[in-house]
């Protein structure tokens, strides 16, 4: 897996040997911890809208702290050096520096908001296509998505209030 590296700011290495200057490696794709961080951003500033917050709000709210989460989760290494005993030896990876020092996150944010956000936004947008709501509140009057997939390793109901002709179809394109 090929990292991103990311400069965020000339070398302060000792004998500053990275002419290119210090970097921050992102993985190249959201992982699931950082997308399943994503969608719980998702719903609180969802909830938050609830109680008032308009879209628009809500929207750079929800752009804020994804940027946060894409950092924190997407940020995996870095080539720092410190001065050791015997030497310049790596400095530990440890991302609560960057999360905690904005004028090192906002380059790494920026990449990595290239990275992830599509993969981040997808979901949404499927839950939000018009044909995939109504499939959905038409299913979660029979149930919840639990007891959905639980349906599924028993045999096809035959006392499904679905239409018939509608329940094949379903189940394939989930
Ligand atoms: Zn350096």
């Amino acid at each position: 897996m090929e990292l991103v590296e990311v400069r965020v700011r000339d070398c302060a290495c000792p004998g500053s040997p990275h002419a290119e200057g210090d970097t921050v490696s992102l993985l190249p794709q959201l992982s699931i911890e950082g997308g399943a961080a994503a969608e719980l951003d998702l719903v609180e500033v969802m909830n938050a809208a609830k109680e008032g917050d308009s879209r628009e709000a809500s929207y750079a709210k929800l752009l804020v702290r994804w940027t946060a989460t894409f950092v924190r989760y997407g940020a995996v290494a870095w080539n720092w050096l410190q001065t050791g005993k015997d030497g310049p030896e790596p400095v530990p990876f440890d991302v609560e520096v960057l999360v905690n020092d904005y004028s090192l996150a906002r380059l790494v944010a920026g990449r990595a908001n290239d990275l992830y956000q599509k993969a981040a936004l997808d979901p949404l947008l499927e839950a939000a296509a018009p044909n995939r709501q109504q499939r959905r509140s038409r299913r979660t009057s029979t149930g919840t998505a639990r007891s959905r997939t639980r349906g599924k390793t028993r045999t096809p109901r035959a006392s499904s209030s679905e239409p018939g002709s509608d329940g094949p179809p379903l189940r394939i394109a989930r």
